[in-house]
């Protein structure tokens, strides 16, 4: 069972399905590609590798920092950040939420556009 969310998952940014891509990021310049959810965002940019979307923000576990948008596969199958999914409602477990068939509390799943 998750946990109660301890942020207003409904002042969460990125919650509309077109902007899913950006909810569980992890961290530039680490080897983890545990992913976190930020929880803001304060400028967004292409990596040096010219194309990986990027990020400057902070995480609902309270890192603050560079963050890089995950490869399908580590979209599919990282590690979720425990002290993020207890912070937004989710089980822990692995993928990002919304590939992973985890409806994340306060945002729209993939059918739900409108
Ligand atoms: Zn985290």
């Amino acid at each position: 069972m998750p946990s109660k969310p301890t942020v207003d998952v409904n002042r969460l940014p990125f919650r509309h399905a077109d902007t899913w891509p950006w909810r569980w990021l992890y961290r530039l310049y680490t080897s983890s590609t545990t992913l976190h959810r930020l929880v803001s965002r304060t400028k967004w940019y292409r990596g040096d590798d010219g194309g990986t979307p990027q990020a400057d923000g902070k995480t609902a576990c309270g890192l603050s920092g560079q963050f890089v948008m995950p490869g399908i596969l580590s979209r599919m199958g990282a590690r979720r950040c425990p002290a993020c999914c207890d912070a937004v409602g989710v089980p822990h477990g692995r993928g990002a939420p919304y590939n992973s068939g985890v409806r994340e509390p306060g945002c729209q799943g993939p059918k739900e556009k409108t």
